[in-house]
C-alpha cells in the first residue's frame, strides 16, 4: 500500500509498506478519506511533543472496515467507520472517568501511532464509529472536528436567548457556528481576517460578520450587542485575538479557549474587572468519546460539509496540502486526502 511517512521535521516520504494486519481487538481500514488539520501543520515542522517521526499522520480518519481481528464482532468487512483518534492509557483517573482527552499518556492515532494519511491503517475496535454509506467521505472526515466541537458545546453549558461570537471562521469556527444556529442563541456573530472565510460563515447563518482586520472591530461588536456578548468563542488559536475580545463579554458570560495557542503566548485579565461582571474563561481539549453524537449531527443533515471540506487532494500532494493550509486561506477551508486517486 502506497503511504506517506513523516520521517523528520518538514520531511515527507512515499513509501510502499505491507497493508496492515490487525492486531488483538484492532480492525484495519481502508482509507477512503482523511482531513488535513491545524495540527498536522504543528507535527509535521515538530512542533508536538507527542508525536515523534517515523510515523503516518492523519486523525480525522473515514473508511471502510476490512479486516476486523479474530474476536472483534461489532464490525464487519465492507461496513463504512469514523475514527476517534484519541486512544489514552485506560488506567488512569480521567480514562476511567471517560475522559481520554485528559489522558497524561495517550497513544493518539496519527501522533504516536500510524493514522490516516495512508491507504490503509489498523485501529482499535473501541475507536470506531459506525457510519451510513449516505455520510460519505466529507462528512465522515468532520466527525472528528465536530466531535471536538460537541465537548466544548457541553462546556458551555448553553442557555438559550443569549448571543455568541466565534473567534476565526475556519473548518472548527464554521463548525461551531452551524451547531450554535440549531441551538436557542439569539445571535452568532463570527469575526475573521479573510473575508472569503467570512461569505462562508454568513452563507451557513451567522448573523453577522465581523471583519477583524479593521482597527476598532470591537465597536462593530458593540452595535450589534451594546451590552456584550453571553458567549465567545476563540477558534483562532492566537493570544491576540482572544486578547482582543475578552472586554466584549457580558456580565455573566463564558469564554471558551478552544484553538490551540503556541506554548509560550500570555493574555493578561483583569481579576477585579472578572469578579466585578462574574465572568468565566474555560478550555475545552479533544473529543473525551462524543464521537458517535457527531455522527448522528452529521448523519441528520444539519452540518453543510460541502462548504466546509473545500478541497480533495491524492496522497502524493500532502506536503503541499499542509502548506496550502497556511498560506492559502482564501482559497481552501478544509482539505482532505482521498489515497485512492492520482
Ligand atoms: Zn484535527
Ligand atoms: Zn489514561
Amino acid at each position: 500500500m502506497k503511504a506517506m511517512v513523516w520521517v523528520a521535521p518538514n520531511k515527507l516520504e512515499m513509501r510502499d509498506m505491507p497493508v496492515p494486519k490487525p492486531q488483538d481487538g484492532e480492525v484495519v481500514i481502508k482509507v477512503l478519506g482523511c482531513g488535513v488539520c491545524g495540527t498536522d501543520v504543528h507535527i509535521y515542522c515538530g512542533e508536538v511533543p507527542l508525536a515523534k517521526p517515523p510515523n503516518v499522520l492523519g486523525h480525522e480518519i473515514y473508511g471502510e472496515v476490512i479486516e476486523p481481528a479474530t474476536g472483534v464482532t461489532a464490525f464487519k468487512k465492507g461496513e463504512r467507520v469514523s475514527v476517534d483518534p484519541v486512544v489514552g492509557c485506560g488506567v488512569c483517573q480521567n480514562c476511567q472517568e471517560g475522559k481520554t482527552n485528559l489522558c497524561p499518556r495517550p497513544t493518539i492515532i496519527g501522533y504516536a501511532r500510524c493514522g490516516g494519511f495512508a491507504q490503509y491503517t489498523s485501529v482499535p475496535a473501541t475507536h470506531l464509529y459506525h457510519t451510513s454509506e449516505r455520510l460519505g467521505p466529507k462528512g465522515g472526515i468532520l466527525a472528528e472536528t465536530l466531535a471536538c466541537v460537541l465537548n466544548g458545546y457541553d462546556r458551555l453549558n448553553l442557555k438559550g436567548c443569549r448571543s455568541a461570537m466565534i473567534l476565526g471562521a475556519g473548518s472548527v469556527g464554521l463548525l461551531w457556528t452551524e451547531l450554535l444556529k440549531h441551538s436557542l442563541t439569539t445571535k452568532v456573530i463570527q469575526t475573521d481576517v479573510i473575508p472569503e472565510r467570512g461569505a462562508v460563515a454568513k452563507s451557513l447563518g451567522a448573523d453577522a460578520v465581523i471583519d477583524a482586520r479593521k482597527p476598532n472591530w470591537q465597536e462593530d461588536v458593540l452595535a450589534i450587542e451594546p451590552s456584550g456578548v453571553d458567549y465567545i468563542i476563540d477558534a483562532t488559536g492566537t493570544a491576540r485575538a482572544i486578547q482582543a475580545s475578552l472586554s466584549l463579554l457580558k456580565s455573566g458570560g463564558t469564554f471558551m479557549i478552544f484553538g490551540v495557542c503556541p506554548e509560550d503566548e500570555r493574555i493578561t485579565v483583569s481579576p477585579y474587572e472578572m469578579f466585578a461582571k462574574e465572568l468565566s474563561i474555560i478550555a475545552a481539549k479533544m473529543p473525551p468519546q462524543t464521537l458517535g453524537r457527531a455522527v448522528r449531527i452529521l448523519e441528520a443533515g444539519k452540518i453543510n460539509c460541502g462548504a466546509i471540506v473545500t478541497t480533495t487532494m491524492p496522497l502524493s500532494r500532502l506536503a503541499e496540502a499542509i502548506e496550502l493550509f497556511k498560506t492559502a486561506k482564501d482559497k481552501h477551508i478544509k482539505i482532505m486526502i482521498d489515497p485512492w486517486i492520482d
